[in-house]
């Protein structure tokens, strides 16, 4: 379908074109047609994202009379950010129009508000607050507005307005059009449409309450203790995260958003206790991506409409489940893919399934990342960011003779161990004795409800009679335990009951079958596509030689076995700057390698770590196998020992001598 086909005027069809709109997205086909007639009371159930705020936007901006001065469409939305972002919006939307569009919300001078309206407003974009200040001082006239847009009406209402609302609605016209958005249904939302409404039409995206299904919902068991570490690790194995943490209180935003700025990360906190110039700061360093990690409470982020954030982290579990819909819907905007990633302690195992329940989605456990992947993901981004980096061919070969000479004595290979060794040195030490921060989570909560994609006590052997098969593609391909299951099914003719566990990570999984149909299995699912994605597995074998190793780890467990196919490209190589300087546009890196100016440690050995892998799968022989030169020295990672920490900061410059390593990259803008 088109947006000529809705039916809307060839002004608004200009201005869409101006931006791009191609067609209309689902929400949008559905309510702009029935918006655009007469008496047209509405209610969409859609999460931010959607692009609900066109499908309101564009029939409100086209039903209005140009030149209008008094309001004739009323938007009522929970915050300022979300207030301005509209008002923006429906700018965009009549930039051929005469539609003049005033934004009234707290925290600011209200007189400057007032001389806008009196000015002439035909839309008022407003959070209830603000709006009933200007009602109260007969600062504004709702007698002539037709149409009344409540946005995000179960946030307005969680965040205590009900009374404004109802205030609000009963000074507009008898006669007049709500159009109700909402991303759930709660009861009170329910009591809105009942009252202010006609016999609405429906719409909902997805099932009520449902989660967008670009948002991959993944959970972490780990000890209480463990969370502020675990965190730091989720975002050392995203180089490129752009994210937003979410806390249960202010002094928790604080708290973690101050550790980890004191630890060099590049975050901020949200919360209320900040003032509106302070939060409006760090909004708009978010928004520009000049901040790579925002940690928020649920109150402060409402409102929070940002593309293309990769990950929500939810430091602990909303009391509320529609929060944690809210809170996943910040990322997997526009149509975007996004992960969102929960800590929960060995307890709150029975809180991740009453979400399922109620969003109608699935979790699947993930692990914790340990050491040896972290590193391996930092120095592959570290590779392909001295791989990247801009030659100043003329600048630089003044002092190329000296250079040359220096490192004369050494061959390629000892070149490219002693550049990395400069920033990986350090970042070993620092992860040095880290442990596994996974923990079980307790049997009492589990109702014995273990199943596909969820855990396995780590460790734990493959069942007796079962194959364990590695395969080459994961969460970051878009699988989940239902496309793999299906995948397997489809190829083999076996039924799902002839598969057994089935554990999904970032970028290879791994399931069981019996052994009977092991053959059958290698042969069909070898090759097959999942995506677009070529499939390849392997049997892995039992994990050996002991040791406490996970079953998440079990890409590293197995290395030997199936050494160079273990996509240690996708995990950190070319897939993941794709990542960043592509889809985020977030990589301002400045141009200065990252290791740059620590030359004191160049000398240090880069054979220091000691090998514990059992020399299988090196990233240098993975690169090899898919024809990727960049780790063609063979500087094998030795093993990266194991220890706490975080390094994932602005670290253009080194900072030397400091215990923290710096991050191998620079993906953000230094903080301010
Ligand atoms: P919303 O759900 O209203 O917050 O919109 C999410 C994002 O999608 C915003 O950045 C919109 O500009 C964008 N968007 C909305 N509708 C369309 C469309 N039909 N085509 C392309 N982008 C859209």
């Amino acid at each position: 379908m088109t947006f000529e086909e809705l039916g809307l005027k060839s002004e608004v069809l200009k201005s869409l074109k101006e931006l791009g709109f191609e067609a209309p997205t689902p929400i949008q086909e559905k309510a702009i047609p029935y918006l655009l007639g007469k008496d047209s009371d509405f209610v969409g159930l859609a999460q931010t994202g959607t692009g609900k705020t066109a499908a309101f936007g564009l029939p409100l901006v086209n039903n209005i009379e140009n030149h209008a001065k008094t309001p004739q469409g009323l938007v009522i939305c929970p915050t300022r950010e979300l207030c301005l972002q509209i008002a923006k919006d429906l700018e965009s939307y009549s930039t051929n129009l005469k539609v003049n569009i005033v934004a009234v919300y707290g925290g600011t001078d209200i007189r400057k508000q007032m001389t806008d309206i009196k000015r002439g407003a035909s839309v008022i974009v407003a959070t209830p607050g603000r709006l009933m200040d200007l009602i109260n001082r007969r600062a504004i006239s709702l007698a002539d507005v037709e149409y009344v847009i409540l946005d995000e009406a179960d946030e307005m209402l969680n965040m205590g307005f009900k009374e404004d609302i109802d205030a609000i609605l009963d000074t507009t016209p008898e006669k007049k059009n709500v159009w109700l958005f909402s991303a759930t249904m709660p009861a009170e939302v329910a009591r809105i449409a009942k009252t202010y409404m006609n016999d609405p039409m429906e719409v909902a995206i997805g099932h009520k309450n449902q989660s967008n299904e670009n948002i991959d919902h993944i959970y972490y068991v780990v000890k209480e203790k463990d969370r502020y570490a675990a965190v730091k690790r989720l975002i050392d194995f995203n180089p490129e995260i752009y994210g937003l943490i979410f806390c249960r209180t202010r002094q928790e935003t604080g708290s973690v958003a101050e550790k980890l700025a004191k630890e060099g990360y590049n975050a901020e906190p949200l919360h209320g206790d900040l003032s509106q110039v302070q939060r409006d700061r760090v909004m708009d360093r978010f928004r520009k991506k000049d901040l790579q990690i925002l940690v928020a409470t649920d109150v402060a982020a409402r409102g929070l409409d940002i593309d293309n954030i990769t990950h929500v982290i939810n430091y602990n579990l909303p009391d509320d489940i529609e929060n944690y819909t809210h809170r996943s819907g910040r990322t997997a905007r526009a149509g975007k893919k996004g992960e969102s990633l929960v800590l929960i302690n060995t307890r709150e195992n029975g809180k991740i399934r009453a979400i399922e329940k109620q969003m109608r989605t699935t979790f699947t456990l993930g692990t914790v990342p340990n050491a040896e992947e972290i590193c391996e993901i930092q120095l592959l981004k570290l590779i392909n960011k001295v791989i990247d980096a801009d030659i100043r061919e003329k600048e630089i070969q003044k002092f190329m003779p000296t250079i040359m000479a220096k490192f004369e004595d050494l061959s390629k290979e000892e070149v490219i161990k002693h550049f990395v060794s400069t920033e990986f040195n350090r970042f070993i030490e620092y992860y040095e004795r880290a442990g596994d921060l996974n923990a079980t989570a307790s049997k009492s909560e589990d109702n014995g409800s273990e199943d596909r994609g969820r855990r396995r006590d780590r460790g734990d052997e493959t069942e007796t009679g079962k194959t364990r098969f590695f395969v080459s593609i994961g969460r970051r391909d878009g699988l989940n335990p239902g496309g793999l299951l299906r995948l397997i099914c489809d190829a083999t003719g076996l039924t799902s009951g002839n598969v057994g566990r089935i554990d999904i990570m970032t970028s290879y999984s791994f399931f069981e079958a019996d052994n009977e149909f092991a053959d059958n299995i290698l042969k069909k699912v070898n090759g097959a596509e999942y995506e677009g994605n070529q499939v390849s597995i392997e049997v892995t074998k039992s994990k050996p030689g002991g040791g406490s190793q996970r079953s998440g780890g079990g890409g590293r467990r197995d290395g030997g076995s199936f050494g160079g196919k273990f996509q240690g490209n996708r995990d950190g190589g070319a897939r993941r700057s794709e990542g960043g300087s592509r889809d985020g546009g977030f990589r301002k890196e400045g141009g200065q390698s990252s290791f740059g100016g620590n030359r004191r440690d160049s000398g240090s050995s880069s054979g220091s770590g000691n090998r514990r892998d059992g020399g299988g799968s090196s990233y240098a022989d993975r690169s090899r196998r898919d024809g990727d030169q960049r780790s063609e020295g063979g500087s094998r990672s030795e093993g990266a020992p194991r220890r706490e920490g975080g390094f994932n900061r602005e670290g253009g410059s080194n900072s030397g001598g400091g215990s923290r390593p710096r991050s191998f990259g620079k993906p953000f803008n230094k903080k301010s």
